[in-house]
């Protein structure tokens, strides 16, 4: 890892530039976000062999069958996240890489990222720390049924597809101006945000995405 950060040399800084003017092409135009594709070296989120992969805008294999999902909609749903009234406060389900862990570490104040595949959760820990967020917490569990000892959360942001909103996750946002942000569908899935107002939903269908999906229960077997 400490080779790896060192690593970071022109070359990559360039490439991470080519990324960031490809991003704000297809319209992400918030200079915060845009700036966590300098902060946050992509390619130490990969296996090394995929390293040269990192900077394009595809998603990329992290083992155990799931993906880092194309920087653009990692983009796109942290746009969606500061776009929210309120947004100090963030639980992710779907830990995954971590990617999207550090990106939100460095826009917002808190975040909380719960994982179900142990492995995973554990090489993310180790990036997360390597890049000192210190504003992260790592929770295994599933986050179907979110993470109620820090609950209320100012946003909830999926990043693995349920067929439905799950009622624990917007029950776990704050009452007023809460934003649940997460891909939902099966064969057809949609980035979809959900406003809470009180007892009111605001139901908002982003754009059709290609995320795996959500499943349920803790696997710790590596
Ligand atoms: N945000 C991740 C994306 C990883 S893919 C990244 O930046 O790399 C989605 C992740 O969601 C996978 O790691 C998968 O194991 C996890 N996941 C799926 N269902 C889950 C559940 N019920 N609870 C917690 N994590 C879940």
């Amino acid at each position: 890892m400490k080779e790896q950060l060192n690593g970071i040399g022109m070359t990559s800084a360039r490439t991470r530039a080519r990324l960031i003017e490809r991003l704000f092409e297809q319209g992400i135009r918030d200079p915060r976000v845009l700036d966590c594709f300098n902060k946050v070296p992509r390619h130490l989120f990969v296996d090394e062999a995929l390293g040269h992969k990192a900077y394009e805008d595809i998603s990329v294999p992290i083992g155990y069958a799931q993906t880092l999902s194309q920087p653009y909609i990692v983009a796109r749903m942290t746009e969606l996240v500061l776009q929210a009234p309120h947004h100090e406060t963030v639980l992710e389900i779907g830990t995954g890489s971590g990617f999207q862990t550090c990106v939100l570490a460095n826009v917002v104040s808190e975040v909380f990222s719960v994982e179900r595949i142990e492995p995973l959760q554990q090489k993310a820990r180790a990036r997360i720390r390597a890049l000192k967020l210190y504003n992260t917490q790592l929770k295994m569990a599933d986050g179907f049924l979110g993470w109620p000892t820090q609950a209320p959360f100012d946003v909830i942001i999926g990043t693995a597809a349920p067929s439905e909103p799950p009622k624990e996750l917007v029950d776990q946002l704050i009452p007023d101006g809460g934003r649940l942000i997460m891909p939902i569908g099966e064969e057809e899935q949609y980035l979809t945000v959900i406003d809470k107002h009180g007892d009111e939903l605001d139901i908002q269908k982003i754009e059709p995405v290609v995320f795996v999906p959500m499943l349920q229960g803790v696997k710790r077997e590596s």
